[in-house]
């Protein structure tokens, strides 16, 4: 059985004082002890290492929303995998659509990232998905296929078994737009077929697959008990606690 985990990216929301606020929310929950899944906070850089504070001792991991793929350098505005490191990270969200379409990451520069996380033993949140044009033309499952193969080239059966799938369709990312329960649950089974073909059947069936996509407290139930949806990424769910323990507490 694998154990779910809920991830939440709050994108570019919260400065400090409101991350301290959710953070204290979301962890002063009674039942926090008694989540069924593992859940990772993933606020915005200026937020992380006051976040590690925070979460210290509590059942929460701390992950990052992006990363540069190069260890140090002349790269102005840009965070190193190792930085993530030293201030408490554990993931590192990657190939998020966001990044994709609005800052022209390509599958190429993605693999980059993907390797570089990985030695440097942060976990990547890998995120793949179609657009709702590539859906109605029928090609889902070959963007996904392009999107597996190139942003996990040379990732050894090592570093595969440190990475999370997000299955992301980039129509249901901040639309109100959910994949009905059989859609993801078609590609999240597609997806595992991939990584069952790349790194065997054993390993593939310990990999986590989240689906993502205006996930709310009212449909996540539904989608998280698909067979191969192993846990939820969310983005505007999680920046309020209320949501964002629902969408826990569904696990
Ligand atoms: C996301 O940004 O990864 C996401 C799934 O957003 P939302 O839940 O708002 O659709």
């Amino acid at each position: 059985m694998r154990k779910k985990i809920i991830a939440g990216n709050w994108k570019m929301n919260m400065n400090l004082p409101e991350s301290i606020s959710l953070i204290s929310q979301i962890k002063n929950y009674n039942g926090a002890k008694t989540f069924k899944c593992d859940v990772i906070l993933c606020p915005p850089f200026t937020s992380l290492d006051t976040a590690r504070t925070l979460i210290k001792g509590s059942v929460f991991q701390l992950g990052a929303q992006n990363m540069h793929a190069a260890e140090s350098g002349a790269f102005t505005g840009e965070i190193s995998a190792s930085m993530l490191k030293s201030v408490g990270c554990e993931y590192v969200i990657l190939g998020h659509s966001e990044r994709r379409t609005l800052f022209n990451e390509t599958d190429n520069i993605i693999n980059k990232k993907v390797l570089s996380a990985l030695s440097s033993n942060l976990k990547p949140i890998f995120c793949v998905g179609e657009t709702l044009e590539e859906r109605k033309k029928g090609i889902t499952f070959d963007i996904v296929k392009r999107q597996m193969a190139e942003g996990l080239k040379e990732v050894d059966l090592y570093g595969i078994k440190n990475i999370i799938i997000a299955y992301e369709p980039v129509w249901a990312i901040g639309t109100g737009k959910t994949a009905t329960p059989a859609q993801a649950e078609e590609v999240h089974a597609f997806i595992r077929s991939l990584l069952k073909e790349s790194f065997g059947q054993d390993i593939s069936e310990r990999i986590i697959i989240q689906y993502g996509g205006s996930v709310k407290p009212d449909n996540a139930k539904e989608i998280l008990h698909q067979p191969n949806v192993d846990g939820a990424l969310v983005g505007g769910a999680c920046i309020k606690a209320e949501s964002f323990l629902e969408i826990i507490k569904a696990c």
